[in-house]
Order: structure tokens, then C-alpha cells, then sequence
């Protein structure tokens, strides 16, 4: 699958956040090995506790892995305003989980309306765990 249709799947994504507290819509789309992908939005608690709130990148990484799928290609993340054109990178929080479960997964994102991609270890180096997960 093309970066840019990933692109575009992590754009609808988006479309289904629920960033009641940072008012910040992230989309994520996760390609597996298989070819199969996953979407994934930020979902926030309007109570407000915090630890309960769940980034794009978890929910697509979650929702693969609860139906079998462990095997990761590449993940494309957008956000912030409608047009999707600034670059929006995983928090630190999802850097390490995504380091956990798919070490060597390439990020993808787009920047000034260009596709710009990452290998993971350039967003987390010296990862927790590192050892154990390569
Ligand atoms: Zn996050």
C-alpha cells in the first residue's frame, strides 16, 4: 500500500476523534504485514481524568492486536487542523508503547503537505526495553 493512501486512511480516521480535552483530532492508520489496516482516533474522557484518555496511535495498535494481528509495516498518523497539513508525531507515551509491540515500524506523516517518514528508533532512541524487543 502507497504511503499516501495510508494518508488518507488516517484522515478518516480523524473524523471519528473525540478530543474533548485537547481539542486536537489525531487519526491513525496501522498496515499490517498482511496488508490489512487498522484505524485509529484519539478518544479523550470528557470527565477529565486524565489517565483514561487514549492517543490515534494506541487505539490502531490495540485494536490490530486484539484481532490477531501483530506483524506491523507502517503506521500513518495526521491531526491537528482539517486539512492535516502540519506534521503530528506520536506523544512520548505511544513512541515507547509502539517501541513494545512493533520496534521496527516506519511513521509516516506528512509535513507542509509532504510525506516525510520515520524509522521508530529515530523517534525513541535508547528506547526502555530495547533489548527485549528487536
Ligand atoms: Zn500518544
Amino acid at each position: 500500500m502507497e504511503d499516501r493512501e495510508l494518508i488518507e486512511i488516517a484522515k478518516k480516521a480523524r473524523e471519528f476523534s473525540c478530543p474533548s480535552i485537547s481539542n486536537f483530532k489525531v487519526g491513525a492508520a496501522i498496515l499490517t504485514k498482511e496488508g490489512k489496516v487498522f484505524m485509529g482516533c484519539n478518544i479523550e474522557d470528557p470527565s477529565g481524568i486524565g489517565v483514561t484518555n487514549i492517543c490515534a496511535e494506541r487505539c490502531a495498535v490495540i485494536k490490530a492486536i486484539s484481532e490477531g494481528y501483530k506483524d506491523f509495516e507502517k503506521m500513518a498518523i495526521v491531526g491537528g487542523k482539517e486539512d492535516c497539513q502540519e506534521e503530528c508525531l506520536p506523544c512520548g507515551a505511544c513512541r515507547q508503547y509502539l517501541n513494545s509491540y512493533c520496534p521496527r515500524i516506519k511513521i509516516i506523516s506528512l509535513n507542509n503537505g509532504n510525506i516525510k517518514t520515520y524509522d521508530l528508533k529515530e523517534l525513541l532512541p535508547y528506547a526502555f526495553n530495547e533489548e527485549f524487543s528487536n
